[in-house]
């Protein structure tokens, strides 16, 4: 199948283009690498033995129809997006005008192209500040604290509605927790630019003596330590899910909101802890005040996606973090 991976060359488009390309599709991926690197594209190849076709534009533009007029695309992913919670905060317009148009544009062009299979990377914040956790795909999943958080709302409901219009096409809305750890090659991982926003790579950059301690967010909050509670699952795990959501989109139609969690809460301090156990070495970390727009604890009910999609997470809290540290370590 040919696959065209809005946002390929980012951290969890990266892992998912390498599972899409091991099961035997033909990769396409449209980047305009705003927050990923050219490299990522040779470390694909190195870890698949072939090149991705790889086009680094803008998901904005009518070149996307172009790329439809060269390729027979069967389905899409679209991961490409501005992705920082605070950054979304002080620059709005920018997240409304790159997430949504972008969206549009592929819709537009998916519409020229005569595809109608769609798997979008939505996120767990469209649950919003007021649903109990774990939350389940059936709660009303119509807020959220942050522009890029609404950004992932509107666009669910954009999708919604193009399939109610377009009842044929298929669109999986894949609601992610916290996608954190690397690919076992040591070649891909989370590497952002400038300090790291998320949790998992401070610690890798604190861990490798880039930056000098960790501080945890709040450690007075309602929970069993303190600190806030988290659904993370190992990013090969989430890639494997959209193999999974892709072969479901090509069996049905209609649009369905998945969660991609491991089912799990787990603390930052007992993240912390298990970072220090994998790798054997000792975090230095204080607790600071709690940061902004953060809930105290959710995770996923993880059942729809055993269901509908036969996934599930497989890897442990300690794969997670010994690949994680492979990959700060290296980088
Ligand atoms: N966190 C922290 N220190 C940091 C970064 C994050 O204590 O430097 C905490 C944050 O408060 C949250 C958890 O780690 O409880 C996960 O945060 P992240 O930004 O990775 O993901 P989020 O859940 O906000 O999408």
């Amino acid at each position: 199948m040919n696959v065209l991976v809005t946002g390929g060359a980012g951290y969890i488009g990266s892992h998912t283009v390498v599972e899409l390309m091991n099961a035997g599709h033909e990769v396409i991926i449209a980047d305009n690498l705003s927050n990923a690197s050219a490299d990522v594209i040779d470390r694909i190849e190195k870890i698949t033995g072939k090149a991705p076709e790889f086009y680094r534009i803008n998901c904005c533009s009518e070149i996307l129809k172009s790329i439809f007029a060269r390729h027979r695309i069967d389905a899409v992913i679209h991961f490409a997006g501005y992705k920082a919670v605070g950054e979304s905060v002080r620059m709005p317009l920018q997240y409304y005008r790159n997430n949504i148009d972008s969206t549009l544009s592929l819709l537009e062009a998916m519409e020229y192209g005569g595809c109608k299979k769609l798997v979008f990377s939505s996120s767990a914040t469209v649950y919003g500040p007021d649903n109990p956790h774990p939350y389940k795909e059936e709660m009303p999943a119509l807020q959220s604290a942050s522009p890029y958080g609404w950004t992932k709302v509107m666009i669910e409901r954009i999708l919604t509605d193009y399939v109610t219009a377009h009842p044929d096409f298929c669109a999986v809305l894949l609601r992610y927790f916290n996608p954190i750890g690397a690919h076992e090659s040591g070649l891909l991982g989370d590497d952002p630019n400038g300090i790291p926003n998320n949790l998992m790579p401070y610690i890798g950059r604190v861990a490798a003596g880039k930056l000098e301690k960790l501080t945890i967010f709040g450690g007075d909050y309602a929970t069993p330590d303190g600190t806030c509670q988290r659904d993370y699952l190992h990013v090969v795990d989430l890639a494997v899910g959209h193999l999974r959501a892709l072969e479901y989109a090509m069996e049905h139609s209609g649009a369905e909101a998945i969660n991609l969690g491991t089912g799990k809460g787990v603390s930052v301090l007992e993240l912390v802890h298990a970072f220090e156990q994998a790798n054997n070495m000792k975090l230095p970390f204080t607790i600071g005040a709690r940061r902004d727009g953060d809930l105290p604890a959710f995770w996923a009910d993880a059942e729809k996606a055993k269901k509908l999609l036969h996934w599930e997470a497989v890897h442990s809290l300690e794969d997670m973090c010994k690949s994680a540290w492979e990959f700060a370590r290296t980088h």
